[in-house]
């Protein structure tokens, strides 16, 4: 296809939109407005002298994922599976735990049969009544809110079962980081002349048929015959971007698709003092505020990451960084059996990721909602040629708020502008 002379504006430089940015900027002139100082999104790894100190963002690459794997492949990156044990603090005890939630093969089986698809509250006050399954409500919900984010009033049934029985058992982590990944992605679009501009916030966009002229907080404004529309799903459902004309029926349809929140902090320490319960952690579980933990297994280094997400970590989101680092202290004190003043005595240093108090993310990543599909489609289809979207929460496919998810319709976008779909 030889080059043709429109333009298209992509907001965002994170996975979907350098992917689309790549996939588009050979054909057609590119420019990505970010608002950021940095490429990447919610893949952000920390260096220290240039050498990995903690993934803030994305961190696994859950499965065999093609479109990941076969990108840190063409970039020469190296990956390392994960390994270890996940554990449970049981009355100060550490428990292997080796199934996230008991009968799991016989839940399956009932969210399948569900004919139609419904949230898994109603799901569960069918099938498994609170007074005579108590534990296993609470187990599936602490999943459902630490892995999916997931509110399980508002969570489809359809879509967990979709996702649980795809899960793949490997979990693997990048050497050089996820920003290796989207640095590589920045490159390729440079090299074709696509033009990526930082420290750009969109605020509005008139369009009509064939042109868009989008303003910028700075007061700049650019044009073009077509737009893509990358950011996460959470801005675009709080209106961070006006419309003009609007879009009322793509803003309720993102409205529809579920949202969640995170806060996740990495702390390093002295000394792997959790290695006094055992030398297997790979994953620590517990009922305190901060109550998902993991090592970097098989890496020895001494870092742990804590995990507070879905509805429990709203009420947190206000924090500051100092009383969150606080809170990740007390609670990691409590699982190990350690003093508080023994943790922060053993301190190196600290990263708090509070996506959701971000007004440029206002949360972590999407989950399904019975509504999500014909929302998902809706969106997917763009509007008159001109308006499209694009992002892990546009994808329908069987590993979802991932950045898989974000690269998969990122290359979507890209093949339909190309005429392709
Ligand atoms: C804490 C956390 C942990 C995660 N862990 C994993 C994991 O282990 N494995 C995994 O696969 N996935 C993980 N994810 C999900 C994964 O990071 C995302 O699915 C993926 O990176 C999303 O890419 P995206 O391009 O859709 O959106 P984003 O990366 O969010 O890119 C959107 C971009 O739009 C920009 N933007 C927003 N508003 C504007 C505006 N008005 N003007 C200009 N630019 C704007 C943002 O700054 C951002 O750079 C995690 C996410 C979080 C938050």
């Amino acid at each position: 296809m030889a080059k043709s002379s429109e333009e298209i504006i992509i907001i965002g430089a994170g996975a979907a939109g350098l992917i689309a940015a790549r996939e588009l900027s050979g054909l057609y002139k590119i420019t990505i407005l970010e608002a950021r100082n940095t490429t990447g999104g919610r893949i952000n790894t920390i260096y220290r002298d240039g050498i990995k100190e903690a993934e803030t963002g994305a961190e696994f690459v859950h499965g065999e994922l093609p479109i990941t794997l076969g990108l840190l492949q063409e970039a020469g990156l190296r990956y390392q599976q994960v390994s270890g044990q996940m554990f449970r603090v049981n009355n100060r005890q550490w428990v292997a735990q080796h199934e996230m939630i008991p009968n799991w093969d016989e839940l399956l089986e009932q969210m399948e049969k569900s004919p139609a698809d419904m949230t898994m509250q109603d799901f569960l006050d069918q099938h498994y009544p609170y007074e005579q399954h108590p534990d296993l409500r609470k187990n599936i919900q602490g999943f459902v809110q630490g892995f999916d984010l997931a509110d399980i009033a508002k969570v489809s049934v359809k879509y967990l079962y979709n996702e649980w029985t795809n899960e793949d058992e490997k979990n693997f982590r990048i050497d050089k980081g996820y920003t290796a990944m989207t640095d590589f992605l920045a490159g390729e679009c440079r090299k074709q002349q696509c033009n990526i501009i930082t420290n750009t916030t969109v605020t509005a966009v008139e369009w009509s048929a064939g042109k868009v002229q989008v303003q910028t907080a700075g007061g700049a404004s650019f044009s073009a015959d077509k737009l893509i529309v990358t950011i996460p799903l959470g801005a675009l459902q709080k209106n961070t971007i006006s419309f003009s004309p609007a879009i009322p029926d793509y803003i309720k349809a993102a409205n529809d698709i579920g949202w969640g929140t995170i806060i996740k902090t990495i702390l390093h320490f002295k000394t792997p003092f959790w290695e006094k319960h055992t030398k297997q952690m790979a994953f620590l579980l517990g009922e305190t505020p901060i109550p998902t933990w993991w090592t970097q297994s098989p890496s020895r280094v001494n870092i742990l990451t804590g995990w507070l997400g879905g509805p429990p970590s709203v009420a947190y989101i206000t924090l500051s960084n100092e009383q969150l680092l606080e809170l990740s202290i007390s609670s990691l004190a409590t699982l190990c059996n350690e003093t508080v003043e023994t943790l922060k005595e053993q301190l190196v240093s600290s990263h708090i990721a509070n996506w959701s108090a971000d007004p440029h993310f206002a949360g972590g990543y999407s989950y399904g909602t019975p509504a999500s599909v014909t929302a998902q489609a809706l969106l997917n289809a763009g509007i008159e040629n001109t308006l499209y979207f694009a992002g892990e929460a546009l994808y329908d496919g069987t590993s979802p708020g991932t950045v898989e998810a974000a690269l998969s319709t990122g290359i979507a976008v890209a093949a339909k502008i190309r005429g392709r779909q």
